[in-house]
């Protein structure tokens, strides 16, 4: 079937579906294979369950009337969703970047949702699954797209950038992240900066630039039209300000105003800074902008200000790499407050780069004072020294429970992997 006549299908069942768990009433199912299962098994279930047609690449699970039978089915998902993108006439952003990519997606969805129909990203749904899905998951009353794009390896970012074919690109930030998949810092920059290739190539493209990165500055070079943000000499500034729990951003350029945020950390400030910058690309008026990031309340264990018992506890476990765990402590030593303490897990795919990454967080550790420090996951047990060392959280998280801290000032961060969330229900309420 060409990829013409399976969007007429679509057309007719635009409702996608790749989980046969969540099927429901005339949606199109796409069978994908995953390493533990092979989607077309399903085919049947899928049909049982309501679905309109499946899209099948082994014939053996053919079913008349039903399946649709297609070379590869994960291929086809993409052409499709490249086939649908074809058809809009309303500016596509795309963010990537190394930290930061969600939160600012969902800060520009915020802001842009105050003027425009905009479709995003759910949650993570990031990859080269996630990307089509989120394409296919757009209507006709669109006016504005914001796609998150993740990358761990080369070309993976150019792969996606020509399904979405992006009008408007934002890379948060190019720093140590996924190392094992891209091998240095150099090629992490290479992987990011296929956005700003692609916008470059397409000659109308737009990039949104931290103008404080040097990088993103050369990154950027060539691409038609340039929108700077940053703490200075730049088109849209905004420094951050307070150090006390919840970022406030001073804004400097083009109006001097107060937007004070519920995101805690100021490696918050580019993220905002950007969905800013977006803002008043298209016209949203400052006001309006506001309002929408002061209401922006973050979710899902990404930097959550929390209290408990006498503590206040900064939850940020749901990822954790080289920079964004640099930021993180940096950020609690610039916090007021007498004592702090460190709960930390090992950083997950860092590949050969493991051991030094780790000794270079200890390193960072050992230059300030702290209450008290914990630290989760086999990575760090040969740095760990004086400090408290577990090899998984709910051991710490046993030893938290007859260790409890008091008028502290806690953070808790890790990679998904090691289940830092799990040292929060050990603290007394
Ligand atoms: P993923 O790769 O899982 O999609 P992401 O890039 O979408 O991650 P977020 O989920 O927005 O990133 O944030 C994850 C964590 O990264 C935050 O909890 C915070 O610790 C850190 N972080 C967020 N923004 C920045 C930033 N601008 N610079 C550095 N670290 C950041
Ligand atoms: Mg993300």
């Amino acid at each position: 079937m060409t990829t013409a006549a399976l969007y007429e299908v679509y057309k007719q069942y635009p409702n996608v579906q790749t989980d046969t768990r969540k099927i429901k009433e005339g949606e199109l199912f796409f069978a994908l294979k995953g390493p533990n299962f092979n989607g077309n098994s399903f085919a049947q279930q899928a049909i049982d369950a309501g679905a309109a047609k499946v899209i099948i690449d082994e014939a053996d699970y053919e079913i008349p009337g039903k399946t649709i039978l297609v070379e590869d089915v994960l291929t086809t998902l993409q052409q499709l969703a490249a086939y649908h993108r074809e058809q809009f006439r309303f500016p596509v952003i795309a963010v990537t970047g190394s930290n930061g990519k969600t939160t600012t997606k969902e800060l520009i969805h915020a802001v842009l949702s105050t003027a425009y129909k905009t479709y995003t990203t759910a949650g993570n749904l990031n990859n080269h699954i996630g990307v089509p899905l989120t394409l296919l998951k757009i209507r006709s009353d669109a006016q504005m797209a914001v796609i998150e794009m993740g990358a761990n390896h080369l070309l993976e970012i150019e792969g996606y950038c020509k399904i979405a074919r992006p009008t408007h690109g934002l890379i948060t930030n190019a720093g140590k992240a996924h190392l094992e998949g891209f091998g240095s810092l150099e090629g992490v920059k290479k992987g990011k900066g296929e956005l700003f290739d692609f916008l470059r190539e397409r000659g109308d493209g737009a990039a949104f630039v931290m103008w404080d990165y040097d990088y993103l500055r050369t990154m950027s070079a060539g691409i038609s039209t340039i929108i700077r943000y940053g703490t200075a000499d730049a088109d849209i500034v905004g420094t951050a300000r307070g150090g006390t729990g919840f970022l406030e951003v001073a804004m400097e350029r083009p109006i001097a105003v107060a937007i004070p945020t519920q995101l805690v950390g100021d490696y918050n400030l580019p993220n905002v800074l950007a969905a800013i910058a977006i803002g008043l690309h298209f016209n949203i008026p400052m006001e309006q902008i506001k309002a929408a990031l002061e209401n922006y309340a973050p979710s899902n264990s990404r930097s959550q200000l929390l209290e408990k018992g006498t503590n206040k506890i900064i939850l940020d476990a749901y990822n954790a790499n080289p920079s964004s765990m640099r930021l993180a402590i940096e950020n609690l030593v610039g916090m007021a407050g007498d004592k702090k303490m460190l709960l930390l897990g090992a950083m997950a795919e860092m590949g050969p780069e493991t051991a030094a990454e780790h000794a270079s967080i200890i390193q960072l550790i050992r230059s300030y004072d702290w209450d008290n420090v914990v630290l989760v996951g086999k990575p760090f047990e040969p740095y760990a020294g004086e400090f408290h060392y577990f090899d998984d959280s709910a051991k710490a998280a046993a030893w938290i429970k007859d260790h409890q801290p008091e008028n502290t000032l806690l953070l808790i961060k890790g990679s998904r992997s090691t289940q830092m969330e799990r040292i929060l229900e050990a603290l007394d309420a």
